[in-house]
Order: C-alpha cells, then structure tokens, then sequence
C-alpha cells in the first residue's frame, strides 16, 4: 500500500500487543501514520523500507531487546539519526540510557506512561523530523534551481562564444562559410560578400557556386563528396569570380565538425586567395624553363669554339716542346699547361650543363653498356685525378682487393667517380681521402669517405638536388650540378646514392649499384639522338 506523503510515520515496537494498542490509541492522528512491530527483529525490518520519525522502543523484549536495536539503528546510515523514546517500567533503565546516549535524538518514556507525556515526547519528534524535511526539500529546490541557473549561464556562454566566432569571422581577411550540408553554405562572412558580389540571398543554399569558376567546380564537389565519406577535411585550389569579373585564384579549405555523437554536424571553411603567390609560381616555373633552355642552347654553342681552343692549344703545347722555343720562352710551356687545364676545366663544365639540360628534357639514358671491374675503374680514376690531388695536398687511397666485374655504361660510372672525387679534394683539402670498392647492398658498393669540412645536417638531405649547394658561393665556386648528376646516372643504372656527414666531421659518400642493369632501365634501340662524347 502507499503510504500517504503527507503522513508522518512512527514506530511502535512492543513484544505485548496489549502495549501496542495501547499506544496506539493515544498516538492516533490523522498526520500520523503508526507502523507497528512485535520484536526488535520486526523492527529493524521495517526501519529498512520506511522512513520513521521517531521510535518507540520496549527496551524489555525476548530475542533482540530494545538496547541491542537501538545499537544496530545507530549503525545503519539510513536511521542514524531517527530518534528513538526508549519505553521501559525500570528506572535502572533509565540511568543506563542516559549514561549511554549522551547524544542527541534519545528520550525514554516510563510505564505505564501517561498519555500526554507521550503525546508531547512524540510531537516533539515529529516536529523536528517535519523541520528536517522541509529542509532537505528547499535545498532540493535550491539545487534544481542552481542547475536551471547553471543551465542559462552555459546558453549565454554559447551565445557570447558564437558572437565571438562571428566577430572573429567577420574581421578576418579571409572569406568564411559554414554549410549544413555538403555543398549548400548556410553561412558567409562581410568579405564573401565584398570578394564576390554576391549578397546573401544570392549565396546561400547552393547559389554561392555562381561565383566558382565552371572548369573547377567539379574538382571541389569531388573532394568535398569524398572528405564527407571519408570524414576528414579537404584543400581544393580553384578560381573565384570577383564581383568585378576577374578570377582569382583561393585555396579552398574545409572541416567537418562533429556534434557530441561524433557525427558531422556540419562544415565549416575559408577561402584564401593565394592569386598572388601562384602567379609567383608561375613567374617561377616560366623563369626556370627559360634558364633551361638558355643552358641548353648555351653549353651546345659553347662546344665548338672550346673544342677548337682545345686543338689550339695542344698544337702551341707541341711547339713549346721544341727546344729553342723552350729556350726562348721558358715560361711558355708552364703558361700553355694551365691554359690547357683551364680548358677542360671549362669543357667538363660545359660537359654538366649539357648533360642537366638533356636530364630535363627527359630522364639521362645509358648508352653502350660495357662489363668491366669497377675497381679497376676506381684505379684508373684515381690515377687521372693524382695531378689534382697532390695541388690540393690530398692522398687518394683505394681500398678493393677483390675484382668487382658488373655490366654498366662505363663512361657514366667515370663521371659518378671523378665527381665524388674532385668534391672531396675541392671540400677536403689537405687530407686523407679513401675510395672503397666492394660486393654488397644491391650488388656493388663504392665509397668516398673525407675528413674535409662536412655538411650542415639540415643541407644533407638536399645536396643531390638540382644547383643545390651547401656552401657559400665566396668560399667555394661551382654550379651544384655535380651530384645531381651523380644521382641521375645511379638511378639510371638501378641504383642509389645517399650521403652521411656532419658539419665539420667530414663525408662519406655511398653509391650502390645492381651487378646488372635492369632490363627496363637498359638502353634501347638507337633513338637518333648521337652520343655526346665525353671529358672531363
Ligand atoms: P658543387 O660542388 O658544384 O657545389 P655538387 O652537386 O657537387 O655541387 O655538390 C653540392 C653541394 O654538396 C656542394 O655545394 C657542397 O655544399 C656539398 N658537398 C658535396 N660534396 C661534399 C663533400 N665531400 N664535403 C662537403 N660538402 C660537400
């Protein structure tokens, strides 16, 4: 049955029913709902499903006796702090309870009582209990009042924070949107509206793709549709229209954002235009075609004349022999030695520029592919260099005591090798610098290793790239072309090429090559184009 809220409930806990109808009669009220229990055990049971005001406790009961319930009571966190009026016919009783519930929330009443007593013991209780009550339910209310407060609160934090997007959104010189749903904006900032004329009602929903220009609104639908299955954002670069006519280029970007679910809620993007910087680009892209072509067209012209300053010279370097010219002149021959160097200095630089301009205009093909010892290669190399070598105070050691035969274009490993060479005499002046031929990596390993100044670890990485360089042009000339050229040749073999070295700590300089070159790699049939004869 379901007890009347309005109710309060006491417990009346009495071995005798007599006792129990006693008390019932004089306790009886309207406000009063009296719960009666026959034994402690009874009591407590009942102590566990209802919220007593107050007990009535026979301290005088076989089984559990009043004292012991009352113990349990005060154990349980739930009737702490029911207060309990101790019934008993014994004054020793009485004595006991006062020595032992020194606390608040304990009484006794004795028999036979007199039924006002009773009364006013109890409405004592009650009253407390009806205080405590009242209590608990403003602070209840205070709470759900304090929650309901909190709740405001949060919505207008909310509010100030969308405000503050808006603001935010509005001051920045980027043009922003939100859209709902994939391809329908449901909002722009100022500078949309100023970039491309559209007002409003012109942009949102799907009319902002008016301002797109034709050619790349499908690449944005794709990357949009494709960001929106994939969850995650997307960059797309296309033209917008201004409202003057003219297109700009603007990069555009998206977000999903997700609501608490994870789910996309909806999008939120920018447009920024980058106008200038493709231009740039394109300025850029213009400018190194241009260079390529002007080397191409360069080194080719440059060919002959030096070819006949070769010729030349090597006929002047004949008569110098002849003794009454040595005689005569006999700083001739000295003079004509240097010249001759200068020009295959300048043939093998010419040799470079060529090679890059063939290289851009399709990757470096392998001519005639010969099979030979690459250490003796190495040897042979070393010898041409030993001239170079001593000017710069270099020892060049080669370090192979067991023949590496593999199937290469010869004359293109000769350049891999003279290149890594003459950089560690130009970079490692002065010093020891080893060669290693060997069997290993992808078949055949060889490197230069240099104790000379080393490379900014941050450089490393880029070194093979085209004119790049890791030096100052006032320290040391050259056209950052050479292991370029180094690399382009490995990978046209099947190879690889890497570089370990730390500023000051010198370099060291692997080259990896397979024993054969793959069969896609090897030269074809004749394509026409003659084979360029080669110096260094
Ligand atoms: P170049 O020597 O003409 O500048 P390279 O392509 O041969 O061009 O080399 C690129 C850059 O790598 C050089 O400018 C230099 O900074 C660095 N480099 C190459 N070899 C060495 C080396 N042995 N020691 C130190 N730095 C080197």
């Amino acid at each position: 049955m379901a007890s009347d809220p309005e109710k309060v409930k006491i417990l009346l806990v009495d071995d005798r029913p007599g006792n129990l109808i006693a008390l019932e009669g004089v306790l009886e009220r309207p406000d009063y709902e009296l719960l009666m229990a026959g034994s402690g055990e009874d009591a407590l049971k009942l102590c566990l499903n209802h919220e007593v005001a107050v007990i009535l406790l026979d301290v005088a009961m076989p089984g559990l006796d009043g004292f012991q319930v009352a113990s349990i009571l005060k154990s349980r966190r739930r009737t702490r702090v029911t207060p309990i009026i101790f019934v008993t016919a014994s004054v020793l009783h009485i004595e006991w309870i006062y020595e032992a519930y020194s606390v608040g929330g304990v009484d006794f009443l004795l028999k036979p009582f007199d039924p006002h007593a009773v009364k006013a013991k109890v409405a004592v209780f009650v009253e407390m209990f009806r205080q405590r009550k009242e209590i608990e339910r403003q602070a209840a209310q205070i709470e759900s009042g304090e929650r309901a407060r909190r709740a405001l609160e949060l919505r207008q934090m909310q509010l100030e924070n969308e405000r503050r997007y808006r603001n935010l959104a509005e001051s920045i010189p980027e043009l922003v949107w939100t859209a709902e749903r994939v391809g329908e904006l449901g909002y722009v900032n100022r500078r949309w509206h100023e970039t491309t004329g559209l007002d409003g009602e012109q942009t949102l929903g799907r009319g902002w793709r008016a301002a797109v220009h034709p050619e790349d609104l499908a690449r944005l639908d794709e990357a949009w549709e494709r960001a929106a299955r994939e969850e995650a954002g997307f960059v797309v670069e296309l033209r917008l229209r201004g409202g003057d006519g003219t297109d700009r280029w603007h990069l555009c970007r998206g977000v999903p954002e997700r609501d608490q679910a994870g789910v996309i809620a909806h999008w939120l993007g920018t447009f920024s235009d980058v106008d200038d910087q493709k231009r740039a680009q394109e300025r850029a892209r213009v400018a190194v075609r241009l260079r390529d072509e002007f080397l191409s067209v360069a080194s080719h012209e440059l060919r002959t004349p030096l070819t006949v300053l070769r010729i030349q010279l090597q006929a002047i370097e004949q008569i110098c022999a002849r003794p009454e010219v040595a005689s005569a002149e006999p700083r001739l021959p000295r003079k004509t030695m240097i010249a001759l160097r200068q020009c295959d200095r300048l043939g093998s630089l010419v040799e470079r520029l060529l090679d890059v301009s063939r290289i851009t205009t399709g990757r470096l093909r392998l001519q005639e592919l010969e099979t030979f010892d690459l250490v003796e290669l190495a040897r042979e190399m070393i010898e041409q260099l030993r001239d170079a070598a001593e000017r710069a105070g270099c020892e060049l050691r080669l370090h192979g005591d067991r023949a590496v035969i593999g199937t290469w274009d010869r004359p293109r490993l000769e350049q891999v090798i003279v290149n890594l060479l003459a950089n560690a005499l130009k970079y490692a002046p002065k010093s020891q610098i080893d060669l290693t031929v060997a069997e290993g990596g992808l078949g055949a390993v060889l490197t230069v290793e240099d104790r000379g100044i080393g490379i900014d670890s941050e450089q490393v990485g880029r070194i093979f790239e085209r004119f790049a360089r890791a030096v100052s042009e006032r320290n040391y000339g050259g056209l950052g072309l050479g292991l370029y050229l180094v690399r382009e040749i490995v990978e046209a073999h099947g190879g690889r090429v890497s570089a370990q070295s730390e500023a000051g700590a010198g370099s060291a300089f692997r080259v990896e090559l397979p024993l054969v070159v793959p069969a896609e790699l090897a030269p074809g049939p004749a394509t026409g184009e003659t084979p360029e004869p080669f110096q260094h």
